[in-house]
């Protein structure tokens, strides 16, 4: 059997919109009838661009996620639909029948990632459609083709060989939202960086006032357990955290080991860690 995947990595992507643009100019009036009837000029992002800036200056961080249909398998827009008019193909992508949907906005109301748009001149729920119609050709679809940073794979996740495949069985993708529990063939690599918060700082050595570079630093507590070492600006980061409180650690020969408790609600930076030589 073929199921179809995508699994897209968030640092990757640097939000230069080609995957927009090729899904815009794929679909822009253009039908691909039974699958689709055309996408409107405006109004319609089926691969929507979404942006999360985490942190305040003087340290900032902005990740971006594509966000398409994930073809849910268990699929709440196929629930809602009347005669049939979404349905789940074999290969596992969901179409929403473009004859068989008019009038029916349940179907657009239905999907909890936002992921259907209405036409209002069509009177029809319309959404990604996973280029069903280019992967019947052997293509693949035009947002994965058309990304200059390979961010969008696409695939069988049942060859065992393929890119997706390896990705998914590695552990190292997760599932937008998994309290929807819709079972998603679309999973996101580093996701962390839409979803959770950072510890950041920087040390500096008191008795030359210099970036201290090399320092153990340690951080414990809410369940983590993590290190790392400071770079040659004295700086330092733990990222994919949730909110909580943690016991920071530094220690280098020759200084004084410094410890910090920090209550973090949302991203933390702290400048000028100071270590006093011994
Ligand atoms: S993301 Fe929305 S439109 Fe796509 S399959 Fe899931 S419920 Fe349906
Ligand atoms: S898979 Fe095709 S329809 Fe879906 S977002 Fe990409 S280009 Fe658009
Ligand atoms: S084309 Fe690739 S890098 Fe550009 S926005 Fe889309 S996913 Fe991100």
């Amino acid at each position: 059997m073929t199921k179809y995947g995508m699994i897209i990595d968030i640092s990757r992507c640097t939000a230069c919109y080609c995957c927009f643009a090729a899904c815009k100019d794929e679909y822009w009036e253009n039908d691909y009838l039974p699958y689709t009837a055309a996408q409107p000029r405006y109004g319609q992002f089926w691969m929507n661009i979404e942006k999360k800036e985490r942190g305040k200056y003087p340290y900032v961080k902005a990740a971006y996620m594509p966000v398409p249909c994930m073809q849910c398998q268990s699929a709440p827009c196929i629930d809602a639909a009347e005669d049939n008019a979404v349905y789940r193909r074999d290969d596992g992508i969901i179409v929403i029948d473009p004859e068989k949907a008019v009038g029916q906005k349940k179907i657009f109301e239905a999907c909890p990632y936002g992921a259907i748009y209405w036409n209002e001149d069509k009177n029809l729920p319309q959404k990604c459609t996973f280029c069903v119609h280019r992967i019947e050709e052997g293509k693949t679809p035009r947002c994965a083709q058309a990304c200059p940073s390979h961010a969008i794979k696409f695939g069988d996740l049942d060859d065992p060989d393929s890119e997706v495949s390896r990705l998914l069985n590695s552990d190292t993708t997760d599932i937008l939202h998994p309290e929807y529990e819709t079972s998603p063939l679309v999973r996101y690599v580093d996701l962390y960086q839409m979803n959770t918060l950072f510890i950041a700082g920087a040390a500096v050595f008191a008795d030359t006032d210099e970036c201290a570079e090399g320092v153990d630093v340690s951080l414990t507590g809410n369940g983590v357990n993590m290190k790392t070492f400071t770079n040659n600006y004295g700086s330092f980061e733990f990222d994919g955290l949730a909110a909580g409180v943690y016991r920071l650690d530094f220690t280098i020969d020759n200084y004084a080991p410094k410890s910090l408790d920090v209550q973090i609600e949302e991203e933390v930076y702290i400048p000028a860690i100071m270590l006093e030589r011994r």
